[in-house]
Protein backbone atom coordinates (compact mmCIF):
# COMPACT_ATOMS: atom_id res chain seq x y z
CA UNK A 1 0.00 0.00 0.00
CA UNK A 2 1.22 3.58 -0.06
CA UNK A 3 2.52 5.94 2.53
CA UNK A 4 0.12 7.76 4.56
CA UNK A 5 2.34 11.31 2.64
CA UNK A 6 0.15 10.05 0.04
CA UNK A 7 -3.18 9.82 1.61
CA UNK A 8 -3.12 13.20 3.40
CA UNK A 9 -2.93 15.70 0.81
CA UNK A 10 -3.07 19.64 1.81
CA UNK A 11 -5.36 21.61 -0.42
CA UNK A 12 -8.00 23.54 -1.36
CA UNK A 13 -11.58 21.72 -0.65
CA UNK A 14 -14.63 21.37 -1.10
CA UNK A 15 -13.71 17.69 -3.44
CA UNK A 16 -10.78 16.15 -4.00
CA UNK A 17 -11.82 13.73 -6.61
CA UNK A 18 -13.41 16.95 -8.52
CA UNK A 19 -11.40 19.97 -7.79
CA UNK A 20 -8.09 18.86 -6.27
CA UNK A 21 -7.25 15.65 -9.01
CA UNK A 22 -8.66 17.86 -11.40
CA UNK A 23 -6.68 20.78 -10.48
CA UNK A 24 -3.73 18.27 -10.78
CA UNK A 25 -4.68 16.96 -13.96
CA UNK A 26 -4.52 20.48 -15.62
CA UNK A 27 -1.32 21.59 -14.25
CA UNK A 28 0.48 18.02 -15.14
CA UNK A 29 -1.20 18.47 -18.93
CA UNK A 30 -0.09 22.42 -19.09
CA UNK A 31 3.46 21.27 -18.80
CA UNK A 32 2.77 18.93 -21.85
CA UNK A 33 1.65 21.93 -24.19
CA UNK A 34 3.38 22.95 -27.32
CA UNK A 35 4.43 26.23 -27.97
CA UNK A 36 1.98 27.26 -30.76
CA UNK A 37 -1.35 26.49 -28.79
CA UNK A 38 -3.79 28.69 -28.97
CA UNK A 39 -6.50 26.98 -27.82
CA UNK A 40 -7.41 24.39 -24.72
CA UNK A 41 -11.12 22.13 -24.82
CA UNK A 42 -11.57 19.83 -21.57
CA UNK A 43 -13.98 17.46 -21.31
CA UNK A 44 -15.68 16.56 -18.03
CA UNK A 45 -17.12 13.09 -18.07
CA UNK A 46 -19.60 11.05 -16.33
CA UNK A 47 -19.71 12.61 -12.02
CA UNK A 48 -17.07 14.99 -13.14
CA UNK A 49 -19.85 16.67 -15.04
CA UNK A 50 -22.87 15.79 -13.03
CA UNK A 51 -21.04 17.26 -9.92
CA UNK A 52 -18.55 19.32 -11.24
CA UNK A 53 -20.61 22.46 -10.84
CA UNK A 54 -21.39 22.17 -7.23
CA UNK A 55 -17.76 20.72 -6.81
CA UNK A 56 -16.19 23.77 -8.74
CA UNK A 57 -14.45 21.58 -11.00
CA UNK A 58 -14.39 23.27 -14.08
CA UNK A 59 -12.79 26.77 -12.02
CA UNK A 60 -10.32 24.04 -10.38
CA UNK A 61 -9.68 22.61 -14.13
CA UNK A 62 -9.37 26.50 -15.32
CA UNK A 63 -6.93 27.52 -12.19
CA UNK A 64 -4.67 24.30 -13.16
CA UNK A 65 -4.22 24.94 -16.71
CA UNK A 66 -4.19 28.81 -16.35
CA UNK A 67 -4.63 29.47 -20.14
CA UNK A 68 -6.74 32.23 -21.28
CA UNK A 69 -8.61 30.51 -24.27
CA UNK A 70 -9.97 27.52 -22.09
CA UNK A 71 -13.39 25.82 -22.98
CA UNK A 72 -14.94 23.28 -20.72
CA UNK A 73 -17.31 20.55 -22.29
CA UNK A 74 -19.79 18.87 -19.64
CA UNK A 75 -20.88 15.60 -20.78
CA UNK A 76 -22.76 14.08 -18.33
CA UNK A 77 -24.32 11.11 -20.29
CA UNK A 78 -20.41 9.35 -20.88
CA UNK A 79 -18.91 7.22 -18.44
CA UNK A 80 -15.45 6.18 -19.58
CA UNK A 81 -15.02 1.84 -18.21
CA UNK A 82 -12.49 2.52 -16.45
CA UNK A 83 -14.02 4.95 -13.99
CA UNK A 84 -16.70 7.99 -13.36
CA UNK A 85 -14.53 10.50 -12.47
CA UNK A 86 -12.70 11.22 -16.05
CA UNK A 87 -11.47 14.28 -18.20
CA UNK A 88 -10.15 14.61 -21.35
CA UNK A 89 -7.60 17.45 -22.53
CA UNK A 90 -7.39 18.44 -26.04
CA UNK A 91 -4.79 21.30 -27.17
CA UNK A 92 -5.75 23.21 -30.65
CA UNK A 93 -3.71 25.62 -32.49
CA UNK A 94 -4.68 28.60 -34.81
CA UNK A 95 -5.88 26.77 -37.26
CA UNK A 96 -8.30 24.46 -35.26
CA UNK A 97 -5.70 21.52 -35.56
CA UNK A 98 -5.34 19.46 -32.92
CA UNK A 99 -1.73 19.21 -31.60
CA UNK A 100 -0.97 16.23 -29.57
CA UNK A 101 -3.17 13.23 -28.74
CA UNK A 102 -5.49 13.79 -26.45
CA UNK A 103 -5.19 13.25 -22.97
CA UNK A 104 -6.92 10.85 -20.43
CA UNK A 105 -6.99 11.09 -16.56
CA UNK A 106 -9.41 9.71 -13.89
CA UNK A 107 -9.32 11.32 -10.70
CA UNK A 108 -9.88 8.20 -9.10
CA UNK A 109 -10.19 9.64 -5.11
CA UNK A 110 -8.28 11.93 -2.56
CA UNK A 111 -6.82 13.86 -4.85
CA UNK A 112 -4.94 10.83 -6.75
CA UNK A 113 -4.84 11.15 -10.49
CA UNK A 114 -4.81 7.67 -13.18
CA UNK A 115 -3.94 7.96 -17.10
CA UNK A 116 -4.76 6.03 -19.65
CA UNK A 117 -2.32 3.83 -19.00
CA UNK A 118 -3.66 3.53 -15.16
CA UNK A 119 -0.25 4.59 -14.25
CA UNK A 120 -0.60 6.14 -10.39
CA UNK A 121 0.72 9.62 -10.82
CA UNK A 122 2.02 10.47 -6.88
CA UNK A 123 1.15 13.99 -5.60
CA UNK A 124 4.48 13.42 -3.26
CA UNK A 125 7.59 11.06 -3.37
CA UNK A 126 5.73 7.65 -3.62
CA UNK A 127 6.70 4.80 -0.80
CA UNK A 128 5.02 2.96 0.62
CA UNK A 129 4.65 -0.58 2.78
CA UNK A 130 5.07 -3.89 1.78
CA UNK A 131 1.51 -5.28 3.10
CA UNK A 132 -2.17 -3.96 1.61
CA UNK A 133 -4.01 -5.70 4.27
CA UNK A 134 -4.44 -4.89 7.47
CA UNK A 135 -4.06 -9.01 8.14
CA UNK A 136 -0.81 -9.22 7.05
CA UNK A 137 0.52 -5.53 8.43
CA UNK A 138 -1.36 -7.09 12.31
CA UNK A 139 0.79 -10.40 11.77
CA UNK A 140 3.76 -8.68 10.76
CA UNK A 141 3.58 -6.14 13.92
CA UNK A 142 3.18 -8.99 15.96
CA UNK A 143 6.22 -10.72 14.58
CA UNK A 144 8.31 -8.08 15.35
CA UNK A 145 6.46 -6.95 18.18
CA UNK A 146 5.51 -3.35 16.74
CA UNK A 147 2.72 -1.22 17.08
CA UNK A 148 0.75 0.21 13.78
CA UNK A 149 2.06 3.58 14.56
CA UNK A 150 5.73 1.90 14.37
CA UNK A 151 5.29 0.24 11.73
CA UNK A 152 4.51 3.12 9.60
CA UNK A 153 7.61 4.85 11.53
CA UNK A 154 9.46 1.61 10.37
CA UNK A 155 8.63 1.74 6.41
CA UNK A 156 9.12 5.67 6.01
CA UNK A 157 13.09 5.72 4.99
CA UNK A 158 13.16 9.56 5.90
CA UNK A 159 12.25 10.02 10.52
CA UNK A 160 13.13 13.62 10.16
CA UNK A 161 10.63 14.04 6.98
CA UNK A 162 8.25 11.77 8.63
CA UNK A 163 8.19 14.21 12.05
CA UNK A 164 7.78 17.65 10.03
CA UNK A 165 5.02 15.83 7.75
CA UNK A 166 2.91 14.44 10.83
CA UNK A 167 3.31 18.48 12.44
CA UNK A 168 2.11 19.98 9.22
CA UNK A 169 -0.83 17.83 8.60
CA UNK A 170 -1.68 17.94 12.33
CA UNK A 171 -1.47 22.06 12.67
CA UNK A 172 -3.18 22.34 9.12
CA UNK A 173 -6.20 20.50 10.80
CA UNK A 174 -5.91 22.32 13.94
CA UNK A 175 -5.76 25.62 12.35
CA UNK A 176 -8.94 24.30 9.73
CA UNK A 177 -11.46 23.44 12.81
CA UNK A 178 -10.18 27.16 14.93
CA UNK A 179 -10.74 28.75 12.13
CA UNK A 180 -14.36 27.35 11.10
CA UNK A 181 -15.01 28.18 14.70
CA UNK A 182 -14.63 31.88 13.97
CA UNK A 183 -16.77 31.82 10.93
CA UNK A 184 -20.53 32.59 10.84
CA UNK A 185 -20.23 33.62 7.08
CA UNK A 186 -22.96 31.76 4.78
CA UNK A 187 -21.29 28.61 2.99
CA UNK A 188 -21.01 29.52 -1.23
CA UNK A 189 -23.48 28.15 -3.29
CA UNK A 190 -27.54 27.59 -3.80
CA UNK A 191 -28.41 26.59 -0.60
CA UNK A 192 -26.91 29.53 1.56
CA UNK A 193 -26.09 27.13 4.00
CA UNK A 194 -25.59 29.33 7.56
CA UNK A 195 -23.16 27.11 9.22
CA UNK A 196 -23.14 25.94 12.08
CA UNK A 197 -19.86 25.00 14.03
CA UNK A 198 -20.00 28.04 16.22
CA UNK A 199 -23.38 27.35 17.48
CA UNK A 200 -23.04 23.78 18.26
CA UNK A 201 -19.78 24.64 19.95
CA UNK A 202 -21.54 27.33 22.43
CA UNK A 203 -24.12 24.87 22.83
CA UNK A 204 -22.22 22.35 24.04
CA UNK A 205 -20.64 24.62 26.67
CA UNK A 206 -23.99 24.73 28.26
CA UNK A 207 -24.28 21.18 28.41
CA UNK A 208 -22.89 18.51 30.50
CA UNK A 209 -22.02 14.47 30.44
CA UNK A 210 -21.99 12.99 27.33
CA UNK A 211 -24.15 14.92 25.46
CA UNK A 212 -21.92 17.94 25.89
CA UNK A 213 -18.95 15.51 24.16
CA UNK A 214 -21.12 14.73 21.49
CA UNK A 215 -22.14 18.31 20.79
CA UNK A 216 -18.40 19.55 20.87
CA UNK A 217 -16.80 16.25 18.91
CA UNK A 218 -19.95 17.47 16.39
CA UNK A 219 -18.87 21.07 16.47
CA UNK A 220 -14.98 20.31 15.96
CA UNK A 221 -16.03 18.26 12.82
CA UNK A 222 -18.30 20.23 11.21
CA UNK A 223 -15.86 23.87 11.68
CA UNK A 224 -13.44 21.16 9.85
CA UNK A 225 -16.45 20.34 7.10
CA UNK A 226 -17.35 23.70 7.04
CA UNK A 227 -13.89 24.94 5.99
CA UNK A 228 -13.60 22.56 3.50
CA UNK A 229 -17.17 23.19 1.58
CA UNK A 230 -16.15 26.97 1.98
CA UNK A 231 -12.61 26.24 -0.26
CA UNK A 232 -10.94 26.54 3.08
CA UNK A 233 -7.14 24.94 3.06
CA UNK A 234 -7.44 21.18 4.48
CA UNK A 235 -6.31 17.50 4.52
CA UNK A 236 -7.63 14.54 3.12
CA UNK A 237 -8.79 12.70 5.77
CA UNK A 238 -9.34 10.41 3.02
CA UNK A 239 -11.10 12.86 1.10
CA UNK A 240 -12.27 16.44 1.41
CA UNK A 241 -15.78 15.57 1.37
CA UNK A 242 -14.93 13.41 4.76
CA UNK A 243 -12.05 15.52 5.85
CA UNK A 244 -13.86 16.89 9.18
CA UNK A 245 -13.41 13.53 11.55
CA UNK A 246 -10.48 12.57 12.20
CA UNK A 247 -9.78 16.16 12.65
CA UNK A 248 -12.68 16.66 14.68
CA UNK A 249 -11.72 13.46 16.82
CA UNK A 250 -8.49 14.39 17.08
CA UNK A 251 -9.42 18.36 18.32
CA UNK A 252 -11.36 17.15 20.83
CA UNK A 253 -8.58 14.86 23.13
CA UNK A 254 -6.16 18.11 22.43
CA UNK A 255 -8.49 20.55 23.86
CA UNK A 256 -10.18 18.32 26.43
CA UNK A 257 -7.75 16.13 27.30
CA UNK A 258 -4.75 17.83 26.82
CA UNK A 259 -3.38 14.90 24.73
CA UNK A 260 0.57 15.36 24.25
CA UNK A 261 1.45 16.17 20.50
CA UNK A 262 3.47 13.38 20.06
CA UNK A 263 0.25 11.09 20.81
CA UNK A 264 -1.92 12.95 18.77
CA UNK A 265 1.12 12.50 15.47
CA UNK A 266 0.91 8.61 16.58
CA UNK A 267 -3.16 8.57 16.55
CA UNK A 268 -2.58 10.14 13.01
CA UNK A 269 -0.03 7.73 11.47
CA UNK A 270 -2.22 4.83 12.81
CA UNK A 271 -5.31 6.78 11.21
CA UNK A 272 -3.56 6.80 8.03
CA UNK A 273 -2.52 3.56 7.54
CA UNK A 274 -6.22 1.95 7.96
CA UNK A 275 -7.20 4.93 5.14
CA UNK A 276 -4.39 3.46 2.98
CA UNK A 277 -5.66 0.12 3.30
CA UNK A 278 -8.68 1.22 1.93
CA UNK A 279 -7.21 2.79 -0.97
CA UNK A 280 -4.96 -0.36 -1.74
CA UNK A 281 -8.06 -3.04 -1.26
CA UNK A 282 -11.00 -0.99 -2.33
CA UNK A 283 -11.54 2.60 -3.05
CA UNK A 284 -12.16 6.20 -1.30
CA UNK A 285 -13.99 7.47 -4.80
CA UNK A 286 -17.82 8.34 -3.85
CA UNK A 287 -18.62 8.12 -8.17
CA UNK A 288 -17.29 4.51 -7.39
CA UNK A 289 -18.43 3.15 -4.03
CA UNK A 290 -20.95 5.72 -2.90
CA UNK A 291 -20.30 7.64 0.74
CA UNK A 292 -19.32 4.48 2.65
CA UNK A 293 -16.04 5.05 0.99
CA UNK A 294 -15.45 8.37 2.00
CA UNK A 295 -17.31 8.64 5.23
CA UNK A 296 -16.75 5.27 6.07
CA UNK A 297 -12.87 5.46 6.00
CA UNK A 298 -13.08 8.10 7.87
CA UNK A 299 -15.02 6.76 10.37
CA UNK A 300 -12.39 3.54 10.88
CA UNK A 301 -9.64 5.86 10.51
CA UNK A 302 -10.93 8.43 13.46
CA UNK A 303 -11.81 4.88 15.45
CA UNK A 304 -8.51 3.16 15.12
CA UNK A 305 -7.19 6.58 16.54
CA UNK A 306 -9.56 7.05 19.02
CA UNK A 307 -9.14 3.75 20.16
CA UNK A 308 -5.08 3.75 20.51
CA UNK A 309 -5.37 7.34 22.38
CA UNK A 310 -7.13 5.41 24.72
CA UNK A 311 -4.93 2.85 25.31
CA UNK A 312 -6.14 -0.17 23.12
CA UNK A 313 -4.63 -2.84 22.09
CA UNK A 314 -3.82 -4.12 18.39
CA UNK A 315 -7.04 -6.01 18.24
CA UNK A 316 -8.94 -3.61 19.72
CA UNK A 317 -7.60 -0.99 17.49
CA UNK A 318 -8.41 -2.74 14.95
CA UNK A 319 -11.50 -3.42 15.76
CA UNK A 320 -12.55 -0.38 16.73
CA UNK A 321 -12.18 0.56 12.57
CA UNK A 322 -13.85 -2.16 11.46
CA UNK A 323 -17.30 -1.13 13.46
CA UNK A 324 -16.44 2.29 12.26
CA UNK A 325 -17.10 0.87 8.40
CA UNK A 326 -19.62 -2.19 8.82
CA UNK A 327 -22.15 0.27 10.23
CA UNK A 328 -22.08 2.45 7.48
CA UNK A 329 -22.15 0.02 4.93
CA UNK A 330 -24.29 0.78 1.78
CA UNK A 331 -23.98 4.21 2.34
CA UNK A 332 -25.05 6.64 -0.35
CA UNK A 333 -23.40 9.61 -2.13
CA UNK A 334 -26.33 11.81 -2.58
CA UNK A 335 -25.16 15.52 -2.10
CA UNK A 336 -27.63 17.95 -2.82
CA UNK A 337 -26.96 20.62 -6.05
CA UNK A 338 -23.87 18.77 -6.02
CA UNK A 339 -22.41 20.86 -3.34
CA UNK A 340 -20.50 19.58 -0.95
CA UNK A 341 -22.37 20.50 1.78
CA UNK A 342 -26.31 18.44 2.23
CA UNK A 343 -25.24 15.63 3.39
CA UNK A 344 -21.47 16.03 3.66
CA UNK A 345 -21.44 18.29 6.41
CA UNK A 346 -23.63 16.55 9.20
CA UNK A 347 -22.41 13.14 8.73
CA UNK A 348 -19.08 14.21 9.14
CA UNK A 349 -20.55 16.00 12.72
CA UNK A 350 -22.01 12.33 13.56
CA UNK A 351 -19.14 10.35 11.81
CA UNK A 352 -16.53 12.01 14.61
CA UNK A 353 -19.51 10.95 17.17
CA UNK A 354 -19.97 7.73 15.95
CA UNK A 355 -16.01 7.36 15.51
CA UNK A 356 -15.66 7.90 19.62
CA UNK A 357 -18.71 5.26 19.65
CA UNK A 358 -17.08 2.58 17.63
CA UNK A 359 -13.22 2.85 20.04
CA UNK A 360 -15.45 3.06 23.15
CA UNK A 361 -17.72 0.04 22.28
CA UNK A 362 -14.57 -2.10 21.13
CA UNK A 363 -12.57 -0.96 24.12
CA UNK A 364 -15.27 -2.22 26.27
CA UNK A 365 -14.86 -6.16 24.70
CA UNK A 366 -11.25 -7.72 24.64
CA UNK A 367 -10.73 -7.18 20.91
CA UNK A 368 -11.85 -10.33 19.94
CA UNK A 369 -14.77 -10.16 16.78
CA UNK A 370 -15.39 -12.27 13.66
CA UNK A 371 -15.53 -10.02 10.66
CA UNK A 372 -11.95 -8.39 10.38
CA UNK A 373 -11.37 -4.69 9.14
CA UNK A 374 -10.46 -6.51 5.78
CA UNK A 375 -13.47 -8.48 5.40
CA UNK A 376 -15.33 -5.47 5.37
CA UNK A 377 -13.72 -3.64 3.50
CA UNK A 378 -14.02 -5.71 0.67
CA UNK A 379 -18.00 -5.82 0.75
CA UNK A 380 -17.37 -1.85 1.09
CA UNK A 381 -16.14 -2.19 -2.29
CA UNK A 382 -18.54 -4.96 -3.74
CA UNK A 383 -21.38 -3.07 -2.25
CA UNK A 384 -20.36 0.46 -4.10
CA UNK A 385 -19.83 -1.69 -7.34
CA UNK A 386 -23.57 -2.98 -6.80
CA UNK A 387 -24.81 0.41 -6.19
CA UNK A 388 -26.84 2.11 -8.95
CA UNK A 389 -24.95 5.33 -10.63
CA UNK A 390 -27.21 7.57 -9.41
CA UNK A 391 -26.01 6.61 -5.83
CA UNK A 392 -22.87 7.32 -6.67
CA UNK A 393 -22.02 11.03 -6.75
CA UNK A 394 -24.03 11.68 -9.86
CA UNK A 395 -27.02 14.06 -7.78
CA UNK A 396 -29.14 11.80 -9.47
CA UNK A 397 -30.80 9.81 -6.88
CA UNK A 398 -31.79 10.12 -2.65
CA UNK A 399 -31.66 13.91 -1.35
CA UNK A 400 -30.24 15.34 -4.33
CA UNK A 401 -33.17 14.26 -6.57
CA UNK A 402 -35.60 14.54 -3.67
CA UNK A 403 -34.32 18.01 -2.82
CA UNK A 404 -34.00 19.43 -6.25
CA UNK A 405 -37.71 18.46 -7.18
CA UNK A 406 -38.90 20.09 -3.92
CA UNK A 407 -36.00 23.98 -5.11
CA UNK A 408 -38.13 23.72 -8.40
CA UNK A 409 -41.47 23.32 -6.94
CA UNK A 410 -40.89 26.92 -5.17
S1 LIG B 1 -22.26 12.44 0.22
FE1 LIG B 1 -20.32 11.64 1.07
S2 LIG B 1 -19.17 10.85 -0.72
FE2 LIG B 1 -20.80 12.21 -1.48
S3 LIG B 1 -19.83 14.23 -1.73
FE3 LIG B 1 -20.78 14.16 0.33
S4 LIG B 1 -19.15 13.42 1.72
FE4 LIG B 1 -18.48 12.98 -0.39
Amino acid sequence: MNSIRVLYKKGCGPSSSHSMGPKRAAALFKETLPENTVKIVVELLGSLALTGKGHLTDRAVLEGLDFPNTEIKWRGETFLPHHPNALIFHAYDKNGKELVPPKTFYSVGGGDLEDEGENFLPSVIKSGYPHDSITEVTEFCRKYNLTYYEYVAHFENDASGLEAFLNDVWQTMKGCVEEGLKRDDPLPGDLKLARRAQKLKNKADDRIGIVRDMNLVSAYAQAASEQNASGANIITAPTCGSCGILPGVLYYFHRHYNIPEENILRAIMTAGLFGCSVVARASISGSQVGCQGEVGTAISMAAAATAQLWGGSMSQIEYAAEIGMEHTLGLTCDPVFGLVQVPCIERNALGAVRALSAASYSLATDGMHLVRFDDVIDVMYATGIDMQAKYRETAQGGLAKIMRERFKNR
